[in-house]
Order: C-alpha cells, then sequence, then structure tokens
C-alpha cells in the first residue's frame, strides 16, 4: 500500500525505481493526500517550519544556447538582450539587504561575452559591503571560472540539470552534452560549492520513468537545493506548442524529491506560481517545499528575461514580492527564516 512504499522511499539511501514511479502516478485523491501529508512531516522534521528567502537578480539576458524550450535562446531575435551594470546591480543587492535577505541569487542566460574578472569584482565589491550569502547561476564554464569566482566569494551554483535522461537531454539542447552538465555540478561539488539543480516537469518526450531517475540523480549526486517547476512554452522556441507541465505532476514530484532527498532545501518555484488559479506555490510548500525566491530584479529588466511568458508579478516594483512572501508564509501557518539557510548537507 501507499504508507509502505512512502516510508521504503524515506528510509531507503537509493529509492527503488518502481516505487518512485508508482509515487508518481498516484490518481487517487485520498492517496495523493496522503503523499502529500508524508512529505510535509518528512519537510517539517528536517527543515522545520521556517521558509528561506532567496532573493534573485536577473542581470543579464544574453545567452549562447539554444535550449529548445527557453525564450532567452540565441536564435530569438524577439528579445531586446541586456546586461545589467555593476551599480545596477549593488542597488539590488542594497534592496536585499534592507529587506532583510541573507542570499542573493545572481542569475543569466549562458553568456559568450561574460568577462570572469567582471563577475569576480561584483564578488569582491558584494563580499566587502554586505554579510550575504552568493549564489551563482549562469551556466556551464570553464573550471578557471568556477574557480575564481569561488576564491572570490561565491558559496552556492544552481545548475538544473533540466532532465536526467541523456537522450532527452540532448535532444532539447542541441550542441550541448548531457554528461558536460553533469561534470560541470561535480567539478563545482569539488570546489566547495553548496550545490544546487532541479528539473523541469512536462518536457516534450518526458515520462514518469525518466522523472524518476530525475528523483535518483538529486539523490545520488547529493544536491543540496533542488528546484522543480512546470514546464511553459514560449512561442518563440520549438516547444512553443507543447502543453504546460501538470501542476500536480509538480507537486507530486516536489513531494517525492523531499521525501527521498530529505534536508535539501527546496524552493517552491515561480514557474509554478505562474500557472493554475491562485498561487500553486502555496501548495508546494505544503507538500515539501521550504523556500521562496523573490525578484528583486528592477522591473525594466524583469520583463526582458522572459525565458516563459505570463511570468509572476513581473510588473510589480522591485523587491516588492518580499513583503508579499512574508503574508504567504504566515498565511500558512509557517515563518519566514531570516537566516542563510546553508546546506544541510555533508559532503563527507
Ligand atoms: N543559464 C543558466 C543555466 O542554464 O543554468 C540559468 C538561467 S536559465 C534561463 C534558468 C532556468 O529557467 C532553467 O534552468 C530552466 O529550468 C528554466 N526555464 C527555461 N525555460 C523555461 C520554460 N519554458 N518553462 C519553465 N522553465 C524554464
Amino acid at each position: 500500500d501507499v504508507r509502505a512504499v512512502l516510508n521504503r522511499v524515506y528510509t531507503a539511501d537509493m529509492p527503488d525505481l518502481r516505487d518512485i514511479e508508482y509515487l508518481l502516478s498516484l490518481e487517487d485523491a485520498d492517496q495523493i493526500d496522503e503523499l502529500y501529508k508524508f512529505a510535509d512531516n518528512v519537510r517539517r522534521e528536517q527543515v522545520g517550519d521556517g521558509v528561506l528567502l532567496r532573493g534573485i537578480v536577473e542581470f543579464s539576458n544574453y545567452c549562447r544556447n539554444t535550449c529548445a524550450y527557453c525564450g532567452l535562446n540565441k536564435y530569438n531575435k524577439q528579445i531586446r538582450r541586456y546586461r545589467m551594470a555593476h551599480d545596477e546591480i549593488m542597488a539590488c543587492l542594497d534592496k536585499i539587504v534592507s529587506c532583510n535577505t541573507k542570499t542573493v541569487v545572481l542569475q543569466s542566460g549562458e553568456e559568450d561575452e561574460l568577462d570572469a574578472a567582471w563577475l569576480q569584482d561584483l564578488l569582491f565589491k558584494i563580499k566587502d559591503k554586505h554579510d550575504i550569502a552568493v549564489t551563482l547561476s549562469l551556466g556551464e564554464r570553464s573550471d578557471q571560472e568556477f574557480e575564481m569566482w569561488r576564491n572570490a566569494g561565491a558559496d552556492r551554483y544552481l545548475l538544473k540539470i533540466e532532465t536526467s535522461d541523456k537522450q532527452l537531454y540532448e535532444k532539447l539542447h542541441p550542441e550541448m552534452s548531457f554528461d558536460r552538465r553533469v561534470e560541470c555540478l561535480r567539478k563545482l561539488g569539488s570546489m566547495g560549492y553548496q550545490l544546487g539543480s532541479g528539473c523541469m516537469v512536462g518536457l516534450k518526450g518526458q515520462t514518469t520513468a525518466s522523472l524518476a531517475r530525475d528523483v535518483q540523480f538529486f539523490v545520488r549526486e547529493k544536491i543540496a537545493m533542488i528546484g522543480i517547476g512546470p514546464f511553459i512554452p514560449h512561442s518563440q522556441t520549438e516547444c512553443a506548442n507543447h502543453a504546460c507541465g501538470d501542476v500536480e505532476l509538480v507537486c507530486k514530484m516536489t513531494a517525492v524529491t523531499r521525501i527521498a532527498t530529505k534536508n535539501t532545501h527546496m524552493p517552491a518555484t515561480t514557474a509554478l506560481g505562474s500557472l493554475g488559479n491562485g498561487d500553486m506555490r502555496l501548495k508546494a510548500l505544503a507538500c515539501g517545499a521550504n523556500v521562496l525566491m523573490p525578484n528583486f530584479t528592477p522591473v525594466e529588466y524583469k520583463k526582458l528575461y522572459e525565458i516563459y511568458p505570463g511570468k509572476r508579478c513581473v510588473n510589480e516594483p522591485t523587491g516588492a514580492c518580499s513583503g508579499c512572501m512574508e503574508k504567504m508564509v504566515k498565511s500558512i501557518g509557517r515563518y519566514v527564516d531570516w537566516a542563510r539557510g546553508d546546506t544541510l548537507k555533508s559532503y563527507n
């Protein structure tokens, strides 16, 4: 029965593929509820009732990649490209810090032109001025760059695997290699970065079995932060006509991943909040998630960072999400944990 499978997934060092698939395929409302309650208990026991906030700054939308689902792909000539200057980014940092948030996520497309020394200087400035954890999310870069930024104070790196199915990955990412992506993650881990990854739900060609393997991937690679969001079609991509990822399946993935990976930090993703009726991030917080990511990108740039259309709160003033999120968290009987929220994984 469901309870026995849940216990097995929770206690196994590496959960069985069939057990994960079974949970992801549940259709009976009571059984799904049992899955969510179990995940919520694991979340409470492993990371507590606090919800961590990570302020995100999307500082550039230039990209050299050809990801078949992403609006920033290099073939999209419809978007205006931008790169923020140091001063503009530092102004966002001031706002993040004034909202008492202890982590900034610096994200961009995978920029050909990104100057490693420019980012190194920015990291020095940030670390000099603020006591804040810095997470980078810039895609695949050289070992030298990873090392340089780690030495300049970067604490964490987010590199989503998107799907752990090598064949599907390479179909959706022409000119990219799955093995290279995994190699980057391992390299980052070996340099002492706290590792973030994640996947999308609803990719064209994805199966429940491949989602189940994603969960095993997160366990195997000891990923400390895991973001799971729905695919949302963007008109300027090859996947323009493919349906959105199923919100319920995103929640099931969140729940199963929480149970299997235990003490990870898991955001209720903005993509999930951009779909469905009401704010589905509340649902994710109730079935395993423990992180929210207020957006601190200035409005004029936020609109241009269109990885998918209809992104939540894209017209809200910079940082407005922060206060809103505190209310959201209180409304479900939780509280904002104003800590940095470092990894709880041990790598020895
Ligand atoms: N360039 C960096 C990288 O490749 O890791 C980070 C930026 S990338 C735009 C951030 C994330 O956006 C991706 O990891 C992917 O999961 C998500 N994303 C892109 N297109 C999406 C879509 N159509 N629907 C939902 N999420 C999408």
